[in-house]
């Protein structure tokens, strides 16, 4: 039994999942002409109350594409210092849109309303770039699943109504906010210009990411992801596990919410750990006490169990639970903690 608790990636498609695949009726994305692409691309639309969406290969490229429809050369987005935009999309805000991002420090990945007004330069000061867009990730992961207050994101579209900037979100782990939350899908889709929202972390699927908006929006995302090189052909194979996903796994990622939890709760106990960051959602991420026990032999011993987490630097690791972590494993992984 191998326990991979690296990511919420690494989930293999369920048989329901797969048979899905296999019946699905598709066609020619790139001339639009998929059924399934096409019914997931509404099915999704009207989740979120929104006018339009569109089925992109990865998260990264709907998060860029989103970028580049809010921006133009030269201007300067605003995001969290731990933002997956900065950090983990290979630069793409310059190489894709040449956009610089303006970092704010926030709280797990989260930022105040005040801190946003405050990073936006001057429109009249042409020596600064300029202001266009604001981007925020919930859940944050850098921040460890964190869940922003929903009255933050609405002060934070306040800013951006009075200043006339665009607000992104990336929602790669959307679901989970929601499950652990009191908000609706359209009560998201009634904040943001732009949505994207991941089929293949939490939600099971191999392949997959989706950016919503209003017709408008989509209709030049539609060019932006021809651009990138993301016009596929017949995905609706991989749109099929993406219906099949949103109908019967998004509820389900309490389990996984509650695992971490239980998870978190041994790690606390243990002394030669020195903090558990809260968990509200899927992912753990702690810090070990050096002094008492070196990274590379915890690592050691939970390979040996084998059992794989990852190093996030400066001391931190991370645990993420998935759809594939089954309660089995779950018991036999508290074991090895509990025995150390
Ligand atoms: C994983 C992730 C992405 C990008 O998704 P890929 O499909 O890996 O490109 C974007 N944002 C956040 C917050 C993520 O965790």
């Amino acid at each position: 039994m191998e326990i991979n608790l690296i990511s919420d990636t690494v989930t293999r498609p369920t048989k329901g999942m797969l048979k899905a695949m296999m019946n699905a009726k598709v066609g020619d994305d790139v001339f639009k002409s998929d059924p399934t692409i096409n019914s997931l691309e509404k099915k999704v639309a009207e989740m979120f109350g929104m006018e339009a969406s569109l089925f992109f290969p990865s998260g990264t490229m709907a998060n860029q594409t989103a970028i580049k429809l809010h921006t133009n050369p030269g201007d300067q987005l605003i995001c969290d210092k731990y933002a997956h935009v900065y950090n983990y999309e290979g630069g793409g805000a310059s190489f894709n849109s040449g956009v610089s991002c303006k970092l704010v420090d926030g709280h797990r990945g989260m930022m105040t309303a005040e801190q946003v007004e405050v990073a936006i330069n001057p429109p009249d000061f042409y020596h600064s770039p300029l202001t266009s867009l604001v981007c925020i990730e919930n859940t944050t992961n850098k921040g460890g699943g964190a869940c922003w207050n929903f009255d933050e994101l609405q002060k934070i579209k306040a800013v951006c109504k009075k200043h006339r900037l665009s607000y992104h979100l990336d929602g790669a782990r959307l679901w989970n906010a929601l499950v652990a939350g009191q908000e609706s899908t359209e009560q998201y889709g009634a904040l943001f210009d732009t949505i994207s929202v991941c089929l293949s972390k939490g939600l099971g699927c191999p392949v997959g990411s989706v950016l919503i908006g209003n017709k408008e929006l989509i209709d030049k995302a539609l060019r932006i992801r021809k651009i990138l090189g993301g016009g596929m052909r017949q995905s609706g194979y991989l749109a099929a596990a993406g219906i099949y996903a949103i109908d019967n796994h998004i509820e389900r990622l309490a389990e996984d919410h509650q695992k971490a939890k239980e998870i978190g709760k041994v790690l606390e106990s243990m002394a030669f750990i020195k903090k558990v960051e809260p968990i509200e959602t899927n992912i753990i991420i702690f810090e070990l006490d050096e002094a008492k026990c070196k990274e590379a032999t915890f690592l050691k011993k939970l390979t040996e169990n084998h059992i794989s987490i990852i190093g996030m630097g400066q001391g931190k690791l991370r645990i993420v639970t998935h759809l594939d972590y089954t309660d089995k494993m779950h018991r036999h992984f508290l074991k090895v903690l509990q025995d150390y």
